[in-house]
């Protein structure tokens, strides 16, 4: 049996993205910047996937500029504040996606002034904070994601949002994790950036992308051809595009269903566990405010502690030690050494999707129970 548990690192395709792709692949090879015939039908494809991600998210299709992913527009709305909005000071959290965190840290070798908020024991945002840092201080961004896609940790963007238009400040949120995980309404959720990034949501890997709030102007972020209105030159990804618009549909067409199933499996994966292995628990919030496709778990310490993603593997099951980047490589957490916790205890993050079954997580939770059961627990 194998069993994928990664879906914070990325998500299996669905069968109807993957009919839209191939049918505009076959059908529709022209360039959306001709103008002759071929050359419009592509351009009609590339505005009618733009109308659909705006509608989902009530937002207007002016605000919705395609990039290769999270990752992009992320730099993005970062990098564009910065050098068009007279942004001085950035203030994010230590446990931001590197998309983020490096790019603030980039900003902040070229003189802007970078700012952590401070989190909670658990990793929450400590609003309190928040909302001191922003009474005073040059003109600020503030960026800070819906859910930490190691932890799975909320953020109330309602409550960000408002304090940040009450203080001025800038708002920019990855939504990476959670766009088609909940509703957006983006005509009563006030943010001037959001990302989002196709492959998170059963969609194709190297597209997603950038809500520019029409408020805010801002340039050029790639210079070249006209595409993107002027925005991000380069011939668009139509396929990836069609496909993200397909993916939304699908997703938020099933919504509810989606969201209970895996929320289901969430909860028992969590009572199987304690369970089966004495001493488990959980980093973030995982019973409170936290996103339902991720359970990062605190496992108790064995001599096998550092084998235990790798044997897991070896029985058939992909789960991840953090992020999709730091996974594979030694480099610990930078999310789970901002916590209150152990950090001698091995953590391993298991990230649901609607494609998991109950019978995955009995699968799972045996082989973990196999394996505690063969060595001694440390501590
Ligand atoms: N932001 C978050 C929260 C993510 O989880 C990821 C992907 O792991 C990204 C950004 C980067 O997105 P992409 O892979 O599309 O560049």
């Amino acid at each position: 049996m194998s069993v994928y548990l990664d879906n914070a690192a990325t998500t299996q395709i669905d069968s109807e993205v993957i009919e839209a792709v191939c049918r505009v692949m076959k059908e529709n090879y022209g360039n959306p910047s001709s103008v002759h015939g071929h050359g419009r039908k592509a351009r009609a494809e590339i505005e009618k996937a733009r109308r659909t991600a705006a509608a989902h998210l009530k937002a207007s299709p002016a605000e919705i500029f395609f990039t290769s992913g999270g990752t992009e527009a992320d730099n993005m709305a970062i990098l564009c504040s910065i050098r068009d909005l007279g942004v001085k000071r950035i203030i994010t959290s230590k446990i931001e996606h590197h998309a983020v965190l490096h790019t603030a840290e980039c900003a902040e070798k070229d003189g802007v002034q970078l700012v952590f908020v401070k989190l909670t024991p658990n990793g929450h945002v400590d609003l309190s904070n928040l909302e001191e840092l922003l009474a005073s201080g040059p003109k600020t961004l503030v960026s800070l994601m819906h859910a930490n896609n190691e932890i799975g940790n909320l953020l109330d963007l309602k409550k960000v949002s408002e304090m940040c238009r009450r203080n001025g400040a800038y708002f920019h949120t990855d939504t990476v994790q959670t766009m088609c995980h909940y509703k957006f309404n983006l005509q009563e959720l006030d943010v001037d950036f959001l990302t989002a990034s196709a492959h998170k949501f059963h969609g194709p890997k190297g597209i997603g992308f950038l809500y520019i709030n029409s408020k805010v102007q801002v340039k050029p972020m790639i210079h070249g051809g006209a595409q993107e209105r002027n925005m991000r030159g380069g011939t668009e990804n139509i396929y990836g595009i069609v496909g993200l618009a397909k993916a939304m549909d699908v997703a938020y067409g099933e919504l509810k269903q989606h969201q209970d199933h895996v929320q289901g499996l969430k909860t028992y994966m969590i009572s199987e566990l304690r369970n089966a292995v004495e001493g488990v628990k959980f980093n973030g919030d995982a019973e409170g405010d936290s996103l339902y496709t991720v359970l990062n778990v605190c496992f108790p310490h064995t001599p096998i502690s550092e084998m235990l993603l790798f044997n897991l593997d070896i029985m058939g099951i992909s789960a991840s030690g953090g992020s999709a980047c730091s996974s594979g490589s030694n480099v610990g957490s930078h999310v789970l050494a901002q916590l209150d916790r152990d950090q001698q205890r091995p953590a391993i993050r298991f990230s649901f999707s609607k494609f998991n079954t109950k019978e995955d997580i009995d699968f799972t939770v045996s082989k973990i129970a196999e394996l505690f059961a063969k060595h001694k627990i440390i501590s």
